[in-house]
């Protein structure tokens, strides 16, 4: 085993560390493009030549495929890494902005500065992406920057502490490992932004301490505790099934949407809305899928994830053994492994306990509409959503769902890919959560638009009202 033990940030070294960034950041060093490409490259380095660690470190904490964890992790940070290489010079440039005459000699133009010091943190289900890839936002912007990836996650978490000295400025750029106590201890300091992804329970208690210290914060959330039934239902990504979708490749699609990292993703497919007529046909379907990907089933398979925790395993578990509609496919757990089957189940109510919040695993409930109206009024009778799926082929319905929704993305015919879809924003609208990341999106989170003019001596022969005494001939220009 080549990845190190995991060790939490010592409680009183934190404000110390808080304290060396703000210096560092104050010698100006992080100011240089030059510098910012040179961090940015080594950043890329320290993904790639470590990718055969993070895979170890991933199926240490996940149980996950390191073909999975490439496509959905280790790809899409690189290609960040290397947009944001390749664009802080341009996204960094100095603003004019529009020309107009009263304004015009003044040269007002917007300035793209750092924040400061900021702080990031990342849950356990994307621990790379969602961690390396706003650092990647955090230093094209030019911000010293804090990583506090999630103590779920402790395999990555530790080799990511190790790794990050070795390949950044240590002094601009740190892990702090912990869970509540070390976080808890962060978040009583002020920092210049606050970029935390995670559930909604979590958030709210974020927002809070962050309230107290005027800290910015942007947040990517959201995963409902239950007792907020009904209220708070951010990431519950809702899908639309049309007819004349086409069916191979949408079972396919959804089934890889809803199997991936054993279902613990933020924009996994979490509900689908199936036209009775066609409910049959389509379960059908999404159980070939399932075969074809885990011939042996998925508990024998190396291309399998497990849950994360003891804790998230009985809540998905609770959501299964108290739904009142009828299990299609899967349904078997193993305790011992934290093992949920892909698990599909039909002739699920909006009132179900698998519609009671977010699921974060792998099953999938089916519900039966009559039409896409009544499949709109549910959707809409819930909180926004971070992700809105629809699978068809014919144009107008496709409008129809996107026109009459609100959700953080609407994605036609795949699900999941525009996270790591370059030049789409990535985040949540209301509930799901308040700001965007992803390349120039993550850049401008972490950038203070400062705005700036020069104003000549000449222009006072036309403001030269605005100073007294106020005479009755100036009062009447
Ligand atoms: P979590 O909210 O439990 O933890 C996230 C981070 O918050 C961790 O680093 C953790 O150490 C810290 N934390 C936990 N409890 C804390 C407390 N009381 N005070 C201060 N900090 C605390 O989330 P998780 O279980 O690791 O991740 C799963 C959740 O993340 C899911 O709900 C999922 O929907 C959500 N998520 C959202 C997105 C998105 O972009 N919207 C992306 C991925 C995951």
């Amino acid at each position: 085993m080549t990845v190190p033990k995991f060790t939490s940030t010592p409680i009183d070294e934190i404000p110390v560390i808080r304290e060396n960034l703000r210096r560092a950041f104050r010698t100006g060093r992080s100011k240089s493009i030059a510098y910012r490409k040179q961090q940015l490259l080594a950043l890329a380095y320290m993904i790639k030549d470590n990718a055969a660690r993070l895979h170890e470190a991933l199926d240490l904490d996940l149980h996950r495929a390191p073909s999975e964890t490439n496509f959905i992790e280790i790809f899409p940070s690189l290609a960040e890494a290397k947009e944001a290489y390749d664009s802080v010079g341009k996204w960094s440039k100095p603003e004019r902005v529009h020309w107009s005459f009263n304004w015009f000699a003044m040269n007002p133009t917007i300035r793209k500065e750092a924040k400061g010091v900021v702080l990031i943190i990342s849950p356990f289900n994307y621990p790379i992406t969602l961690s390396l890839g706003p650092l990647s936002g955090a230093i094209a912007a030019g911000n010293a920057c804090v990583l506090k990836p999630s103590e779920l996650t402790p395999a990555y978490s530790a080799l990511l502490a190790e790794l990050v000295p070795q390949y950044l400025d240590p002094e601009m750029y740190t892990v702090i490992n912990g869970a509540i106590p070390e976080t808890t201890e962060m978040l009583k300091l002020q920092w210049d932004h606050i970029l935390y992804t995670g559930g909604a329970r979590v958030a709210s208690i974020i927002l809070g301490a962050a309230a107290k210290t005027l800290t910015p914060v942007t947040t990517e959330a959201c995963h409902p505790p239950s007792s907020w039934f009904l209220l708070h239902l951010g990431g519950k990504s809702p899908v639309f099934i049309d007819p004349k979708c086409d069916l191979k490749m949408t079972a396919k699609r959804l089934m890889w949407g809803k199997v991936t990292n054993a279902g613990q993703t933020c924009i996994a497919p979490d509900y689908v809305l199936v036209p009775r007529s066609f409910v049959d046909t389509f379960v059908t379907a999404c159980i070939e899928a399932l075969k074809e990907f885990f011939p042996d089933g998925a508990e024998k398979s190396d291309s399998y994830a497990r849950v994360i925790s003891p804790g998230h395993f009985k809540r998905i578990k609770a959501l299964l053994d108290g739904t009142r509609g009828a299990v299609a496919y899967g349904g078997s757990t193993n305790e011992d492994t934290k093992f949920i089957e892909p698990t599909l189940v039909v002739g699920v109510k909006n009132d179900d306990s698998l519609m009671s919040e977010e699921i974060f695993g792998p099953v999938l409930p089916i519900l039966v509409v009559e039409d896409v109206n009544e499949a709109l009024e549910i959707v809409n009778s819930r909180d926004h959503p971070l992700a809105l799926y629809v699978f068809s082929r014919d144009a107008a319905y496709k409008a129809k769902v996107f026109d009459n929704t609100q959700s953080g993305a609407c994605v036609a015919n795949d699900c999941i890919v525009h996270y790591a879809t370059e030049g789409l924003p990535f985040g949540g609208i209301g509930p799901s959560g308040s700001g965007m990341q992803g390349g120039k999106f993550s850049f401008d989170t972490f950038t203070h638009f400062r705005g700036t003019l020069d104003n000549p001596k000449w222009v006072d022969i036309i403001l030269g009202g605005r100073y007294a005494p106020f005479t009755p001939k100036k009062q009447a220009s």
